[in-house]
């Protein structure tokens, strides 16, 4: 038999890679994703779905980038949509390439992605109220000269934002080396900021990543990315013609239109249980919590691995952070009656 050499022709940086894994425990309570925590069914968006399968989707997207549009007050021509904003993170860093500079602990996927792709990643820590180490990073950027800059605030897993004024000062300097700044939005919803939205106009190496991920539509895919048409452009040549698929793009469009009175309503109810949960949190001995403007809250404890099992074993699943805070665990904002649930299940493991 001839033998198969696997091994030979892989690309050395996909060696290196492990696959991004999110590990599945099925518990009855789930709040280890950032999702959202309440249903939603197709019917409450649409009755029948009004398409043709025989055809191709509309490559632009173009009806879910007016509903997006109207209600961002945003031109579609300053709008890309992705199969989710990850699928817009490949899209920028296959387009621009590297260095690839972003703050840690972030969101894995600039990493991973970069690393994928095979480009250089420069990573800054964070200072120890998680905001960006402004020193370091503005000098990383004057002697790096990265093509992009990822910024996800409010950040995941921390919770917080980065301060505005060293972003708007990040920004400022990058613009002098070339270099573009994404800020990953995808928890503004949560949060109290204004985001960068407004700052668009002022900055053309500007892009904002936002998603329908965390506000109620995890299921469907769609991320949308922000900036100039001259940067769009150049992103779309990259673009697999048929990203989003046409079930999709009716179902986004109609959610937007129709259903996001609803998605307000969860989300003010949601920044709701966090402040209680965050409140909670803190009275409890021996654990550490962060403020946060996400749908998530960050938390330290000693033996935080062994609580992390005691809640799987007990049906509750968080995600066990550990690996880049130490101690930590983030757990999702759930119903008032899944918080009300881990609450007393933490107090009993630690205080039992
Ligand atoms: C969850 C998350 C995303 C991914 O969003 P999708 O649109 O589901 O791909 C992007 N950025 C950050 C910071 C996230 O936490």
């Amino acid at each position: 038999m001839n033998t198969f050499d696997l091994q030979s022709i892989i690309r050395e940086n996909i060696k290196k890679l492990t696959p991004y894994q999110v590990k599945e425990f099925p518990c009855k309570i789930k709040l280890d994703a950032n999702e959202s925590p309440f249903p939603v069914k197709l019917s409450q968006i649409v009755n029948e779905i009004d398409i043709s399968l025989n055809r191709y989707p509309d490559p632009d997207a173009l009806e879910l980038k007016k509903a997006i549009s109207r209600r961002f007050k945003i031109n579609t021509n300053n709008i890309m949509i992705g199969n989710g904003s990850d699928e817009l993170i490949y899209y920028l860093i296959l387009t621009f390439g590297g260095p690839v500079l972003y703050p840690v602990p972030t969101f894995s996927m600039y990493g991973i992605i970069a690393q994928s792709v095979g480009v250089k990643k420069i990573e800054s820590k964070l200072d120890k109220n998680f905001d960006i180490n402004e020193k370091e990073f503005i000098d990383l950027i004057k002697k790096k000269k990265p093509s992009l800059i990822f910024l996800s605030s409010p950040n995941n897993p921390t919770g917080n934002t980065f301060s505005a004024d060293k972003i708007l000062k990040i920004i400022e300097i990058a613009i002098k080396k070339s270099s573009i700044v994404v800020i990953d939005e995808a928890y503004h919803p949560f949060c109290s900021e204004k985001g960068f939205l407004p700052f668009l106009k002022d900055f053309d190496n500007l892009l904002i990543l936002r998603t329908l991920s965390k506000i109620g539509l995890a299921g469907l895919r769609v991320g949308y990315l922000i900036g100039t048409d001259k940067i769009l452009n150049e992103v779309g040549k990259v673009r697999l013609p048929y990203n989003v698929d046409a079930l999709t793009q009716y179902i986004a469009t109609h959610a937007i239109n129709n259903f996001y009175s609803k998605i307000k309503k969860f989300i003010r109810e949601i920044i709701k249980e966090r402040e209680i949960m965050h409140k909670e949190l803190s009275q409890i001995k021996g654990i550490r919590v962060y403020p946060s403007e996400a749908n998530f809250i960050l938390f330290k404890a000693k033996n935080s691995k062994e609580i992390h099992e005691k809640l799987i074993k007990a049906g509750i699943l968080v995600r066990d952070i550990s690996s880049v805070v130490k101690d930590s665990l983030r757990v999702t904002i759930g119903t008032k009656e899944e918080n009300t649930e881990f609450i007393k299940t933490l107090k009993n493991i630690l205080e039992g």
